[in-house]
């Protein structure tokens, strides 16, 4: 029987106390359905996979059966939204069952979707299936391409009937991440003046998250980490075409994983301008500005903990953000292009690549992975196929032949080293969308349990799903449009 009783739970953020948070039982939903159940995510809690029957889960997650240890509370939070500071945001559909430790580390599980809380403000407390299936996707696609993100456990489904700009079904899903302390946990404190209770978070922390390096002082320490972890976490985003979406700072996990996904995307044709969030019409998380809002979101977190830094410090550590982000991204995007040593001339390299593909508007994810069938030792190449008419791209693959004349490997473990840094599978919209449509209209999973399996391993050829999965986005998918709606 698969239940989350065998897991053991220390609630060490209950016991901050009243101040950061309040405990909420959940609101079970009406005639719920099990979807999902994520093996991969039960190995990391060392819970043993799925056994034959889930009736036991399903209700524990719906709130009918209790989950023995666990003391479900909501967060309090504040946070900058669009740039404008909200004072008192906090979960308000989502309750943290939990800290349960799993064989290599603690997790928390949240359960999002899971009824009001005193931060429900005048919304209902509830989570569509349509958002919950891209959270559980997405939470599972970037971590699968090397990249921190929560994870997710289990999703159910119910009859319940939830009002958006149309009527849809209530859903909730079990996301597992090391932290749910957000930038903006600290901000509501903050700008409460209320020093202490910072100060007790930082602690909170800090004892699960940071190395010590400075005796003198932890916060600086866990500052550092802080903006270490998001520049990587952001530079990887860049190298792999994500954009979240709603970088607002109650999205920002304070360890820099990437963290409640809402209107997400993926970048299909590449175009740096890519918004996709339908309602951020000035375009301020646009996919280019991704890393300067990282800084912008750390400068108000380090605001935000200037009672226990000092402001020559908070510029110092703030300096590195940058030198960080970039080193990070060029070496992430050298691997891409199949170069194993740093030379000067591989940013210019780059950079004419990722012109030619906006000017040819290729699709950035296949471009990228037909340079894994790139070969010195023949003259014509796939590669070109995304660059028809392009009439810079003969010069490019001169430049290219000779830099990689430089390189020690020879084709084949070269190509061998692009597949296995240039994913064949992402997260497409339309993809995300016919699982949707399938789920929504006919209670058909299938997709789902497809696309999971692909975006687990997505380096992989799975060639009998090339033509429906790995091909650029159809036309008709251009016009699907994503907004804040959830
Ligand atoms: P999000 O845009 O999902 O990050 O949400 C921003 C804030 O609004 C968070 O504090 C959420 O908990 C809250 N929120 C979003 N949707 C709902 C809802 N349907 N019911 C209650 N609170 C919500
Ligand atoms: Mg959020």
């Amino acid at each position: 029987m698969l239940t989350l009783d065998k897991l053991s739970f220390d609630n060490r953020f209950s016991s901050l106390g009243d101040k950061f948070s309040s405990r909420v039982s959940i609101s079970p939903l009406e005639s719920p359905y099990l979807i999902h159940v994520n093996p991969a995510a039960l190995e990391l809690l060392g819970l043993p996979p799925e056994g034959p029957s889930s009736e036991h889960l399903l209700q524990q997650i719906n709130g009918t059966l209790p989950i023995v240890g666990a003391a479900p509370l909501a967060m309090v939070y504040a946070g900058h939204q669009f740039g404008g500071y909200s004072a008192r945001l906090g979960d308000g559909r989502g309750l943290l069952l939990g800290e349960a430790q799993g064989p290599n580390g603690s997790w928390d599980l949240h359960l999002k979707g899971a009824g009001p809380t005193p931060y429900s403000r005048f919304a209902d407390g509830r989570a569509v299936l349509r958002s919950t299936i891209r959270e559980y996707l997405a939470g599972e696609a970037l971590s699968h391409l090397g990249i921190a993100s929560t994870r997710s456990l289990c999703m159910i489904g119910s009859n319940e009937a939830v009002m958006r700009e149309t009527v849809e079904t209530g859903a909730m899903m079990v996301r597992l991440a090391k932290t749910h302390v957000r930038f903006g946990s600290f901000e509501y404190f903050h700008y409460q003046q209320d020093y202490e209770a910072v100060k007790t978070l930082a602690d909170y922390v800090i004892e699960q998250h940071v190395s010590l390096r400075n005796a003198q002082s932890p916060y600086e320490d866990l500052l550092e980490m802080a903006i270490r972890n998001t520049a990587q976490t952001i530079a990887k985003w860049q190298s792999v075409g994500f954009a979240h979406g709603v970088l607002n700072t109650d999205n920002m996990s304070i360890i820099g994983d990437t963290f409640d996904f809402g209107p997400y995307g993926f970048l299909d044709e590449y175009d740096p301008e890519f918004i996709c969030n339908h309602s951020d019409s000035e375009g301020r998380y646009s996919f280019e500005r991704q890393p300067g809002i990282g800084l912008w979101n750390l400068n108000a977190l380090s605001h935000s903990l200037s009672s226990l830094i000092d402001e020559a410090s908070i510029r110092r550590l703030l300096s590195q953000y940058e030198p960080i982000l970039v080193e990070t991204y060029a070496d992430e995007m050298r691997q891409k292009l199949g170069l194993e040593r740093h030379r000067e001339e591989d940013q210019t390299l780059l950079s004419q690549f990722l012109h030619m593909m906006r000017k040819s508007k290729a699709d950035y994810t296949n471009t990228f992975r037909s340079l894994g069938e790139f070969s010195c030792k023949q003259n014509t190449n796939s590669l070109s196929l995304h660059f028809q008419g392009n009439e810079q791209y003969q010069d490019w693959e001169t430049q290219y032949r000779l830099r990689l004349s430089f390189e020690k490997r020879d084709d084949e473990a070269r190509q061998k080293a692009i597949k296995l840094k240039n994913p064949k599978f992402i997260l497409r919209s339309h993809l995300a969308h016919q699982a949707i449509e399938k789920a929504t209209k006919e209670k058909d999973f299938s997709e789902i349990d497809t696309l999971l399996m692909l975006l687990q391993s997505p380096f992989d050829e799975h060639e009998a799903h090339t033509e429906n999965y790995a091909h650029a986005a159809p036309a008709w998918s251009k016009h699907l449009s994503i907004s804040c709606s959830s």
